[in-house]
């Protein structure tokens, strides 16, 4: 029996997992449910297909897009992988020789539609072949708060039930909002999956947001710092797009435009001149960019804010395909809260005759809070990258290094002395047997006067009140950054209770130093700066 990476290697001609990737097939593996929350383009299909050529009988893989569908066989057949697909652009007899040959075993991977699931000459094709694993891709479909929802999604959980035994289920989709990945579970019937978010971060983009008095002026001085680049200004209305191309083109800049109020040869046109680096900016509302893959995207300016932060991200990651450093510049201000907001309330209007007022309102509340969260990262002083990631469920670390925002809002300190501080206290407590997470940790360092002090004895610890200059804030942002590195663990079965590292031990016991970048404290007196 090959192993996973055994697997990747020969069909698929990877070396190695991404990220994640290997996390997901281990646990379809080891027999869990799984939801796999990652980006177009962070590999989802490897993650299901790996363990469908591992896993004994046949994988269907539930797809809403036959041309999606048409593109993975032809790929799986192509590397070798025996693979079909069942659509309604199949005719009679191509959709009886796949179901033919599935039945006797001949693939390991079945795609198709949802619509077909509950079609009786399916599913007695189902009932009788060993079915291993169920996947789901595109599974925000079966969200009524999705973007795309589809009712044939829906189907999936009387299909599963009536097979004669429960397949493994897998479940992908690049978007879920904490509401949508509730939804997924219950509508799946999802037994205590394993729920992973990743690869959403781009190492290789720079964040950033700038307020400007002007933002015409703002626009031209990066055009004119990145003369030779390409990229795109996302703007949000024709209008706009309107103004801001005819701005460029009086400068003399070589500026296109797109938006859906052209006639579609201009369009076209406009498109295959940025796209063949004719004209090296183009001007677009968020019509533009759906399917197009231009690689060299230098930068993307939002001369707007967008309506929420999946647009943003998405937008936003047309930059630096090529995996060269690439500017991501958001121009902000309060006006454009007030657009965003007019847009959303008269949003929803001719959507669908079916939709009830009371629906509308909760689709528009819904979009209100999405706002909300686009304009706290565009307010934020923290990290903008650990924004972004965090919005999207990903773990990461309290400054990029790599941001606007870490750039002007955060300093290099020199946090050596300060970290065995309290790398010295968790060891003094485990000394004494207790072991706290972080809240009391910082406690005991500022000299606070919390109720675990007096119950545990705490003030009498020599590490009691080392830190008072500092906040327990602050003290908590550095054992943050003592976990990142691996100079503490906690232990989530025990309320994230701290412990030492290795190398904890070791920078305790004054081997090595520790350089760090900190948020910028209101006072700098508190802070030794290197
Ligand atoms: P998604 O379905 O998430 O949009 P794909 O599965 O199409 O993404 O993968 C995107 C690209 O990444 C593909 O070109 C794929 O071959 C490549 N890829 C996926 N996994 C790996 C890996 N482990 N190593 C290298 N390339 C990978
Ligand atoms: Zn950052």
């Amino acid at each position: 029996m090959p192993t996973a990476q055994e697997i990747l290697k020969q069909y698929f001609g990877y070396d190695s997992f991404r990220p994640g990737q290997d996390e997901l097939v281990q646990a379809i593996l080891s027999g869990r449910d799984t939801l796999g929350i990652m980006p177009t383009g962070a590999g989802k299909s490897i993650c299901y297909q790996v363990p469908a050529l591992a896993l004994p009988g046949l994988t269907l893989v539930i797809s809403p897009l036959i041309s999606l569908m048409k593109d993975q066989v032809g790929a799986l057949n192509e590397a070798g992988v025996p693979a079909a697909c069942i659509n309604s652009a199949l005719s009679f007899e191509e959709m009886r020789d796949a179901l033919y040959f599935a039945g006797r075993g001949e693939y390991k991977l079945l795609y198709v539609a949802p619509e077909r699931l509950t079609a009786p000459f399916f599913l007695d094709f189902a009932r009788r072949v060993p079915i291993s694993m169920v996947t789901v891709d595109e599974a925000h479909c079966i969200s009524q708060w999705g973007q795309d929802f589809r009712p044939s999604y829906l189907k999936i959980l009387d299909f599963l039930a009536s097979l004669p035994q429960r397949p493994l289920v897998s479940a992908f989709t690049a978007t879920a909002t904490a509401e949508v990945r509730d939804d997924i579970i219950r509508a799946l019937g999802l037994e205590d999956p394993f729920v992973i978010t990743t690869g959403f971060d781009r190492p290789n983009l720079y964040f950033a947001v700038e307020k400007p008095s002007s933002k015409p002026s703002a626009l031209l001085a990066h055009l004119l710092q990145r003369r030779d680049k390409s990229g795109i200004v996302y703007c949000s209305t024709r209008k706009t797009v309107e103004e801001v191309c005819d701005m460029l083109l009086s400068r003399g800049l070589p500026a296109t435009r797109y938006h859906a109020g052209l006639d579609p040869e201009e369009r076209l046109a406009n498109q295959d001149d940025f796209l063949y680096d004719r004209k090296t900016i183009m001007v677009a509302t968020n019509a533009f960019g759906m399917g197009i893959d231009k690689s060299n995207v230098s930068f993307v300016i939002h001369y707007n804010m967008p309506k929420n932060m999946e647009s943003y991200y998405q937008e936003a990651g047309r930059a630096g395909r090529d995996g060269e450093a690439a500017d991501c510049i958001l121009l902000y201000n309060g006006q454009d809260v007030r657009t965003a907001e007019f847009l959303i309330e008269h949003s929803h209007e001719n959507d669908d005759d079916s939709i009830d007022e009371k629906t509308r309102r909760a689709l528009i509340e819904r979009d209100m809070e999405r706002l909300r969260q686009m304009t706290s990262y565009a307010t934020t002083t923290d990290c903008l990258r650990r924004y972004i990631l965090n919005y999207f469920g990903e773990k990461a670390p309290v400054c990029c290094g790599h941001c606007g925002n870490c750039d002007t809002n955060f300093e290099e300190v020199d946090a050596t002395m300060d970290a065995r501080k309290i790398l010295s206290c968790v060891y003094r407590l485990d000394e004494r047997r207790l072991h706290f997470g972080k809240t009391v940790v910082a406690a005991v360092l500022t000299g606070s006067k919390i109720e675990q002090i007096g119950r545990f004895s705490l003030h009498t610890l020599s590490t009691y009140g080392i830190m008072s200059e500092q906040t327990a804030v602050r003290v908590r942002q550095l054992i943050d950054v003592l976990l990142e590195r691996g100079l503490l663990t906690a232990d989530p079965e025990r309320y994230n209770a701290l412990f030492l590292t290795k190398t904890g031990n070791a920078l305790m016991r004054g081997r090595g130093e520790l350089h760090i970048r900190l948020p910028r404290e209101k006072k700098p007196e508190t802070v030794r700066r290197t």
